[in-house]
């Protein structure tokens, strides 16, 4: 299970620097969460998208004496990262997430 608001340190995720196509599913339960096709290098030391794929519940979270945007798994309820108003177009969004958060489906390459 996902650890209850934790988050990883910045820059030792293990899906940070994938460069492979595929999709990004919820660790605990498998709910597809984001495309490899939105994410993006955003320095801020987590994996970083500009789209969800809708499987997301957006929440205010005002801990830790700063007002930010907590994404939880729509499905199961797991703390997966935040959102951020600073990213590329064409949505401007930055969903910050926890590769802990997350698990990677490869895109299957091979035709019938
Ligand atoms: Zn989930």
């Amino acid at each position: 299970m996902l650890r209850e608001k934790g988050t990883e340190l910045p820059f030792t995720g293990k899906f940070l620097l994938n460069k492979e196509k595929g999709i990004y599913v919820c660790a605990a339960c498998g709910a597809e969460l984001f495309s490899s096709d939105t994410k993006f290098e955003s320095h801020c030391g987590w994996p970083s998208f500009y789209e969800a794929k809708g499987n997301i519940t957006l929440k205010k979270d005002t801990s830790h004496g700063m007002t930010r945007t907590e994404v939880l798994c729509k499905k199961c309820g797991g703390h997966l990262g935040h959102l951020f108003d600073d990213g590329p177009k064409p949505t401007g969004k930055r969903f910050c997430i926890n590769s802990l958060s997350l698990d990677f489906k490869k895109k299957k390459t091979s035709v019938q």
